[in-house]
């Protein structure tokens, strides 16, 4: 099953930058890394990807649902680049007011926030107030956000440029057991040892366009 279509998706913005005929498919329960500096456009695809940006031209299904319609945007989780939250919450408030926004009602919420915290490893530490993560722990909150309606895809932005080692190898676990459960995952990273511990198959973005795709050995180490 295909999970993200991408047909010639292009953006492009008044200054002429953003990115241009993107073509990609991923199938369901795969982990595709998105390869690229900073400014080649990776943010600006998952932006168009999620339904947050409208695209030039070109087209994009999520399980066949066209990109910015409802039934596509049912299908996703999506972490953004330096995720910030009101620190003076706490964890598991956070997670609520995501679920609220997200339309979920209030009884499947609160069962749902513990388990979620569990799951991306900060269960113990709900109650105290988000000033007191880490970066690493922040990370996983948002991952816990991302979650938080059960999406089959996740689009993640760059979830680990701005941690520590330690707060990678959380993500880069956390990531890990998410594929394992059979989630798709979309990463954008510049970090190729991020994307090589996750990925079969990759793409490398420069000035808004794909240079190569395809398995990563054969992207990357082959002339
Ligand atoms: P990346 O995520 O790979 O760092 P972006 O998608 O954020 O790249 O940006 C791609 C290019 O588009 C950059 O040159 C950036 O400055 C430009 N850009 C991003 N957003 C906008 C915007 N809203 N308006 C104009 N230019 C933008
Ligand atoms: P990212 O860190 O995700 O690559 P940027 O730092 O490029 O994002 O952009 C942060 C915000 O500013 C985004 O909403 C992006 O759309 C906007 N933006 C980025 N570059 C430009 C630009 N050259 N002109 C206008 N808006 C921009």
């Amino acid at each position: 099953t295909v999970a993200i279509d991408i047909q010639q998706l292009t953006k492009e913005y008044d200054n002429g930058r953003g990115c241009r005929n993107v073509t990609i498919s991923v199938g369901k329960g795969e982990a595709f890394g998105f390869l690229g500096p900073n400014g080649a456009g990776k943010s600006t695809l998952v932006k168009m990807l999620v339904g947050l940006t409208a695209p030039t031209s070109g087209r994009a299904t999520l399980f066949g649902e066209p990109i910015g319609s409802l039934a596509a945007k049912q299908h996703v989780g999506y972490l953004p680049e330096l995720y910030r939250y009101q620190e003076w919450l706490t964890g598991e408030e956070v997670v609520r007011l995501h679920s609220r926004l997200c339309g979920m009602d209030q009884s499947t919420i609160k069962p749902r926030i513990k388990q979620l915290l569990d799951q991306v490893g900060i269960g113990k530490r709900g109650i105290d107030r988000v000033k007191h993560y880490s970066k690493g722990m922040q990370q996983r909150l948002g991952m816990a956000c991302a979650l938080v309606n059960d999406p089959p895809i996740l689009f993640l932005d760059e979830p680990s440029s701005a941690l520590d080692p330690i707060g990678r190898s959380e993500v880069r676990e956390l990531l890990k057991n998410l594929k394992n459960e059979g989630k798709t995952i979309f990463l954008n990273s510049h970090l190729l040892e991020e994307v090589e511990s996750l990925c079969e198959r990759i793409a490398l973005l420069n000035n808004g366009q794909i240079l190569r795709h395809g398995q990563v050995s054969q992207v990357l180490y082959t002339q």
